[in-house]
């Protein structure tokens, strides 16, 4: 039996539930954690941003302390409703956390080949075109599946995508970055690229 049990939803239908599997499969026994997801009929491509909040408000809100914490991963693909989810989300904390990738899940996966810190406006063309350069991920993007052979890229470099991931988001913190921003420390919104997913990894006890 898991000590402790996390509940995560993504805004994707495939390449998100694909990694928490592999984390679990790689380091829930050791790490003693399981991560319930939503069950694979009620999955959906293409969440909005609000919708992943619902559904992780919704599981808090029935929590009855089986979680340790509830994550709602996604990314700045859709951003029109991100402030309102976020807001949603910051309600429940520190129960209820957010992982957001900026401009997507693809620059948390490509942190595991390379460490990058190039503005990506958005888009995720040019990180798909990188993963693609690898033998495994040639049609990645067409196929969004963690294949195995992916995952075995993949499995090695975890705890070093989080320390990358972490040392993003700590320059952002000690106003280190390039940033543009409003306000005195960069925003989520503002961490391009960036990726909460490191935060996650850590809270997993995977190191
Ligand atoms: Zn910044």
């Amino acid at each position: 039996m898991a000590d402790r049990v996390f509940f995560a939803v993504c805004e994707g239908r495939v390449t998100e539930y694909d990694y928490l599997t592999l984390l679990q499969n790689l380091h829930g026994a050791a790490c003693s954690f399981r991560i319930d997801m939503p069950s694979p009929g009620s999955r959906r491509d293409d969440m909005t941003p609000e919708q992943v909040a619902d559904f992780a408000v919704r599981v808090a809100e029935s929590d009855d302390d089986q979680y340790t914490e509830i994550w709602a991963i996604y990314d700045r693909d859709q951003h029109v409703g991100i402030p309102r989810a976020l807001e949603r989300l910051a309600r429940k904390a520190p129960k209820v956390r957010v992982a957001f990738s900026h401009p997507s899940f693809e620059f948390w996966l490509y942190l595991h080949f390379a460490a990058y810190d190039v503005s990506q406006n958005g888009s995720s063309q040019e990180l798909v075109r990188r993963l693609n350069q690898q033998e495994a991920w040639a049609r990645y993007g067409r196929d969004k599946r963690i294949t195995q052979a992916r995952a075995a890229d993949l499995a090695p470099h975890i705890v070093t995508a989080a320390n990358r991931a972490r040392g993003l988001e700590k320059r952002c913190a000690a106003d280190d970055c390039t940033h543009v921003r409003p306000g005195a420390v960069c925003g989520l919104l503002e961490r391009d690229p960036g990726s909460g997913m490191g935060a996650l990894i850590e809270s997993l006890g995977i190191r």
